[in-house]
């Protein structure tokens, strides 16, 4: 098994805020069929070292960005993890990013610049007798981990991957030292970036691959509307960028053995589990189709767009059930519009409840703005959930619109829609109340849905072959 190094900020199930952790946390097994053995760095947030109790310290790192650290290893939760316990950087309430307050970690930069340079440093140096031939670094929190390596002179390839460019790891000029920057590099060519730095950026500029999380992303990231400023660098760097999308678990999310519902092989099945979600909900049986969201609420995700539309779709006689939690005036407004009988708002951060919600649903809403990737129209494809997405980034790469000839073809998987506007989605609603209402139609784009790969296997291929060339190992 050849040996790769994963650097990240968060991983499933030890610790998550975004998508970042699902595939952190799924490409170690996905991989193992296709030759390489993961390991994963991760920083000791409180809740990882309760969780790793049992691993064994394998080095020391006296004075790392202003106190002693060191590495422990073994396996946590199912997966071979190296965790960063740095009490000064990690030991904090709060989620891995923000404080009690919701406001940013002042020192966020050096807490990850600190796990970008022990991750340099076990792959110069290796730890505990295990050497990796190459580093996978995820986002803005990792991407120091190349600048380092190329600082160093040393022949560790890396990959980073951008799950999402609008996290870049900003900084002021007056950090260059804490950071451990060499001030020759504060440049359009280096890490300079409008004035401050970006660690986001050092990776963009010093890693051997850039990945992100699908083609289309790949290809819009290139653009100044998709690119948040990093389209130029991305531009001169295209011959290395790539898109290779995400997967989901198939195991977690699997409505012939999921848990927390009323499980089911084919859509016909899923009547059930809709009754269930609908007296869960409080909503009232109607014929109407009930769709779902489940998102961070942000301007990011296009849920003030649904806000918008959804007064026509309930007229029409569907249901809206939304599960949520982020901006406050987005919280707000959903709480307004769940007055109306035909609509469920919960506001939190539920993974129970969004399993039943996906089993439940009959469409479920992805209206975002950008999207790297995205995993709920996944989940959707897999539980004969159709999804209904904006064509943008990974939602545009995973969905086959429902396209006279798609259907005709018998291919079609859910539905598309631009410009991402409310006019633009309340258009898409509105064939979906058509769809829904010829019952043959629909149950043919759920069973074309369900039989939609949406694992990982394919993806970590992928991932293997970009390992293999940029390590030179077949
Ligand atoms: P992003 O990483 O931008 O938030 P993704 O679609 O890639 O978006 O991943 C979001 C993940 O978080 C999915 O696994 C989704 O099910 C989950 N999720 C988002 N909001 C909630 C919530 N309120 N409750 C439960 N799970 C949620």
């Amino acid at each position: 098994m050849k040996p790769v190094l994963s650097v990240t900020s968060e991983c499933v199930p030890l610790v998550k805020t975004g998508g970042l952790a699902d595939v952190a946390g799924a490409l170690p097994d996905a991989l193992k069929p296709c030759g390489w053995r993961m390991r994963t760095l991760l920083p000791g947030y409180p809740r990882v070292l309760e969780a790793a109790k049992r691993a064994k310290e394998l080095a020391g790192f006296p004075n790392l960005f202003g106190g002693d650290a060191r590495v422990l290893g073994g396996k946590v939760s199912g997966l071979d993890m190296l965790i960063l316990d740095a009490p000064h950087l990690y030991d904090r309430n709060g989620t891995p990013y923000l404080d009690d307050q919701g406001q940013d970690y002042a020192d966020n930069p050096e807490r990850f610049a600190a796990l970008s340079w022990v991750a340099a440093e076990i792959a110069e140096h290796g730890i505990g007798g295990w050497k990796p031939k190459m580093v996978h670094c995820h986002d803005w929190q990792a991407a120091l981990t190349p600048y380092y390596l190329a600082k160093r002179g040393s022949p560790a390839p890396s990959i980073l991957t951008i799950h999402n460019v609008a996290f870049q790891g900003i900084a002021a000029l007056d950090r260059l030292h804490s950071l451990r920057l060499d001030p020759v590099d504060f440049s359009p060519e280096g890490f300079e970036y409008w004035g401050q730095i970006s660690t986001l950026k050092a990776g963009l500029v010093f890693a051997d691959r850039i990945t992100t999380v699908s083609p289309r992303y790949a290809l819009e990231l290139m653009t100044p509307e998709f690119g948040m400023g990093m389209d130029g660098i991305l531009r001169q760097r295209q011959s290395v960028v790539s898109g290779i999308l995400n997967g989901i678990d198939e195991e977690v999310w699997n409505p012939a053995s999921d848990a927390e519902i009323a499980t089911f092989k084919t859509a016909r099945g899923k009547s059930r589990a809709k009754r269930q979600i609908v007296k869960e909900l409080g909503l009232t049986k109607t014929d109407g189709p009930l769709a779902i969201v489940i998102s961070r609420l942000t301007h990011q995700k296009g849920l003030d767009i649904l806000l918008d539309a959804i007064p026509a779709f309930l007229d029409g006689g569907g249901q809206v059930a939304v599960l949520g939690a982020g901006e406050k005036a987005l919280e707000a407004a959903f709480a307004r519009a769940a007055e109306h009988p035909n609509v469920a708002v919960r506001i939190g951060y539920d993974e129970g409840l969004s399993h039943r919600m996906m089993a439940g649903g009959d469409a479920i809403l992805v209206p975002s703005r950008f999207e790297p990737c995205g995993l709920t129209q996944l989940y959707g494809l897999r539980y004969g959930t159709i999804p209904v997405v904006a064509m943008t980034g990974g939602l545009a790469d995973t969905v086959i619109h429902a396209s006279p000839m798609a259907l005709r073809s018998g291919v079609a998987t859910g539905l598309q829609f631009s410009p991402v506007d409310a006019a633009g989605l309340a258009a898409a609603l509105k064939q979906l109340m058509a769809l829904y209402a010829e019952p043959d139609i629909w149950a043919e784009l759920q069973a074309n849905a369900m039989r939609q790969r949406v694992g990982w296997h394919a993806s970590a291929l992928e991932y293997a072959a970009l390992y293999d060339s940029v390590s030179g190992a077949s």
